[in-house]
């Protein structure tokens, strides 16, 4: 009782605390929300409306959005097209509850995924639902793997980021987060993603010798899981020749070749799929974050349908039909037929390119190379707390961005697909004045 008390007396408190228009806002979110939080604390601003590639604090002061929630929204923040669909569908009484009953947005969006992604690119996929974000795709497509294969380990790449529960985080190379399991995680062995290893190492070689051998210690995997271009950790491009010998690799083996394309895909590099021009053709693709195309959560896998073992009901869940964003992600997928987008999109890339190329060229001591490709680009410094730096001198100047890569030496570069070329450009020269100023 007496502790039942101090309890109440404590939220009460905080409630009382948190009501008072005095405590700046931030104060709130420090105050009350888990010391997990993290993105809060490395951009200090409380936002509170969003447009295009511009997100604006409470004072109404503008920032250039060079992170893209995490990728999530590539169309831009609010885009018109978007936000008028799912407002006609909540005017409507469209339904918006997430089990996966059969639903009008549902069906839509099935019909235009397949219609404008699929069939024009040849290719034959079953759509799973999973719950709504990345790491529950994975999850999917690791357990699908398992049972289609009979098999218990995956084979997984350095540097790889493939989300935070469990399954997923097997999965995922970076040791903090590895470190926070408090479990084990199994079933997972770790081959060198492309140029990983300096010089000519030939990473499928040498995992092709450990898979065939019958005495190597490691078994055969159920899968292979692998991003085309490693977001988190670093921008690293996979070449399409060392892809493609993957995806030999993996068939020679009878193992599921699995591309995590969840921050790489839905336009990212320039097309809709990353790897659409590599001649590839994955068993089991992930696609989230900006699948919905306005920052709604929304996750799906595609499954070649003789890889569709899946019982009814077998991987379930009560969120595995966001509606509202089965909407958005229609509305998104229109862009994809849009001539202006697409120019727009090939226009920007041009302009990344050049305006890294020059930065590079003009800081040769600070700078190591570009990395990435398409809009999913980053600028490796020799020195991982000069990225730190510039990352924070480019927030005192208004524009939101984030370090990725095993130490944080890499300055990424992800704004909305949709970002004015005008404003790409001088977010780029801002850059430059960043590490002048170093
Ligand atoms: C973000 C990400 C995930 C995990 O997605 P969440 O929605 O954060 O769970 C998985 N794979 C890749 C490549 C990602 O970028």
């Amino acid at each position: 009782m007496h502790t039942e008390e101090k309890m109440e007396d404590q939220v009460g408190q905080r409630i009382a605390h948190c009501e008072e228009r005095s405590i700046p806002a931030m104060m709130v979110i420090e105050h009350t929300e888990s010391n997990v939080r993290s993105y809060s604390r490395g951009f200090p601003a409380v936002f509170s409306t969003a447009k295009g590639s511009l997100l604006y604090d409470e004072a109404g002061n503008a920032y250039v959005d060079f992170l893209a929630g995490a990728g999530s929204v590539n169309y831009g923040h609010n885009d018109a097209r978007i936000k008028d669909a799912v407002i006609e569908y909540l005017q409507n009484d469209g339904v918006v509850q997430g089990l996966d009953l059969a639903t009008t947005a549902k069906v839509a969006f099935l019909r235009d995924f397949e219609r404008i992604v699929l069939a024009p690119r040849g290719m034959d996929y079953r759509v799973q639902f999973t719950g709504p974000t990345g790491t529950n795709a994975v999850e999917a497509a690791l357990k699908l793997a398992r049972k289609a294969t009979g098999r218990a380990i995956v084979a997984s790449f350095t540097n790889g980021f493939h989300g935070v529960s469990l399954g997923a985080l097997a999965a995922t190379g970076n040791g903090i987060k590895r470190a926070a399991a408090g479990v084990s995680l199994n079933d997972v062995v770790r081959l060198p993603f492309d140029g990983y290893v300096d010089g000519d190492f030939d990473s499928i070689a040498y995992g092709r010798k450990l898979f065939e051998d019958p005495s190597s210690g490691y078994g055969k995997p159920a899968a292979f899981i692998v991003e085309t271009v490693q977001g988190e950790g670093g921008l690293n491009v996979a070449s399409a020749q060392w892809l493609r010998s993957l995806q030999a690799l993996a068939t020679d083996l009878g193992a599921i070749f699995i591309v995590d394309d969840i921050q790489a895909g839905c336009g990212r590099t320039g097309t809709f799929f990353s790897f659409e021009r590599f001649g590839i053709h994955p068993a089991v693709i992930c696609l989230s974050k900006s699948i919905s195309g306005n920052g709604l959560p929304m996750a799906i896998v595609l499954i070649k349908p003789k890889y569709d073992v899946w019982a009814p009901g077998e991987h379930n869940g009560t969120f595995r039909g966001n509606n509202l964003a089965f909407v958005a992600a229609r509305t998104a997928l229109s862009y994809w037929q849009d001539k202006h987008f697409l120019t727009q999109l090939d226009e920007n890339i041009c302009v990344m390119d050049a305006g890294l190329e020059t930065v590079l060229k003009k800081h040769a001591k600070s700078l190591v190379r570009r990395k990435g490709r398409g809009l999913f680009q980053g600028i490796e410094f020799a020195r991982p707390e000069d990225a730190m730096r510039v990352r924070r001198a480019m927030f005192d100047r208004r524009v939101v961005m984030e370090v990725s890569g095993p130490r944080g030496e890499v300055l990424k570069l992800m704004p909305p697909l949709t970002i004015p070329a005008t404003l790409l450009e001088r977010s780029i020269k801002l850059i430059d004045e960043c590490i002048a100023s170093l």
